[in-house]
């Protein structure tokens, strides 16, 4: 079927070794990456971290200093753009604009010299569904839908991988939330491999099923969204993805897989596994929680907090509602500005600037890392 452009053997995107200088400046040092057939892959970092770089090493828009691009069986690092099986979309559309919408999407097609075009530019605009507009010129639509017509146009020639350079930088906060669960449903439907870099965190998390978090240069770490909200490896990750509280601890000692740690006057427990920092007695470690996994208690309610979780006491000192949930800022005896997210279900109104309070939570949901490390 046309809608399957990946027949043919496996379609791994394969990165070895590949890296990038200018002169003395490394952009990217030489990375390692696998981005398996079919998926929906982010690479996602700060401005200047050397993801465009990445991806237009992939199209062969950028020749690598180091390194190979695999695709499949097929080595393509020293072929041109035009002959790897890849297209890209940038956040420019750059579309034909004395063409219609329908030209724009055919142009792949005429240029390889085929004449009956009608069938395939027709299921393409269905894809993304702009079927209406197939005459309309680029200048008669919005942003959304001109972009959805580059994608259209880069997916008609049927390549196995669609690069995905910021396409969405362009548009406004709700159609770029839009276009994010829009291209998540085209690429589910035509099922090839989508590579898309962005800086936006949210962007990441809504759309991949993989992320590559990259800093400096470096993949920092690669997983699934929640994999690296619920489980960063670097401080760098933590703070990318979300907020977290960053408790300054010490090991103290293990006990079976969890690793006991000592924070201002209190103990601390994680799970070893979930501690990527050294785990040797009297070593530094920054023992992290995600502020929606705290539970706030009036310290009245003490008494009442079970056993075997992590608990810290602190003083309110701001509280913002923001609609689905209460913001808490906490000054406690580890941390001077603790943030707590509370879900509006029972609010206590006692959880007031000024109200004495224990946070806890799960062991489980807590993470170590490297305090070392910058
Ligand atoms: P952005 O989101 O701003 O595009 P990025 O993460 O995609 O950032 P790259 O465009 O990959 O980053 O650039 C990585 C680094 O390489 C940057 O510091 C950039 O200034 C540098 N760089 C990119 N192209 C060149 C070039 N042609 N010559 C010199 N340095 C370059």
């Amino acid at each position: 079927s046309s809608k399957n452009a990946a027949d043919g053997g496996s379609g791994d995107v394969r990165l070895s070794g590949i890296g990038k200088t200018y002169g003395s400046f490394t952009a990217v040092h030489p990375l390692d990456l696998t981005v398996p057939e079919g998926s929906f892959f982010a690479l996602l970092g700060a401005s200047g971290c050397g993801k465009t770089t990445t991806l237009r090493m992939i199209a062969g828009l950028e020749e690598p200093s180091c390194g190979s691009v695999r695709l499949g069986d097929q080595d393509v690092t020293h072929l041109p753009p035009y002959k790897r099986p890849v297209n890209t979309v940038f956040q420019s559309y750059a579309l034909f604009p004395h063409l219609d919408i329908f030209e724009n999407v055919a142009f792949g097609l005429r240029r390889r010299g085929i004449k009956s075009v009608k069938k395939q530019v027709e299921e393409m605009l269905e894809l993304v569904q702009l079927g209406e507009q197939a005459r309309k010129k680029p200048h008669q639509l919005s942003g959304g839908q001109q972009q959805r017509v580059a994608v259209a146009r880069a997916l008609i020639n049927h390549p196995k991988v669609l690069l995905l350079d910021e396409p969405l930088g362009a548009l406004d906060l709700k159609l770029r939330r839009q276009m994010q669960l829009e291209l998540k449903r085209i690429q589910t439907e035509v099922g090839i491999t989508f590579i898309h870099v962005t800086h936006d965190q949210e962007e990441a998390m809504t759309m991949a099923d993989t992320v590559a978090v990259m800093n400096g240069g470096r993949v920092e770490q690669l997983g699934s969204p929640t994999d690296l909200y619920e489980n960063p490896r670097t401080t760098f990750v933590a703070n990318f993805l979300g907020t977290s509280n960053l408790i300054e601890a010490e090991v103290d000692s293990k006990s079976g897989d969890e690793i006991i740690v000592t924070a201002g006057d209190g103990k601390l427990v994680l799970p070893e596994a979930r501690c990527a920092a050294p785990t040797r007695t009297g070593g530094k470690v920054l023992v992290g929680v995600r502020p929606e996994k705290i539970t706030l208690s009036h310290a009245d309610d003490a008494g009442e907090i079970p056993v075997g979780r992590n608990r810290v006491t602190g003083r309110i000192t701001a509280t913002s509602f923001i609609g689905v949930s209460t913001q808490y800022v906490i000054d406690s005896s580890v941390c001077p500005e603790f943030e707590v997210y509370v879900q509006n279900i029972d609010r206590d109104t006692r959880l007031v600037a000024g109200a004495d309070v224990v946070l806890h939570w799960s062991p489980a949901h807590t993470f170590g890392l490297d305090a070392a490390q910058d």
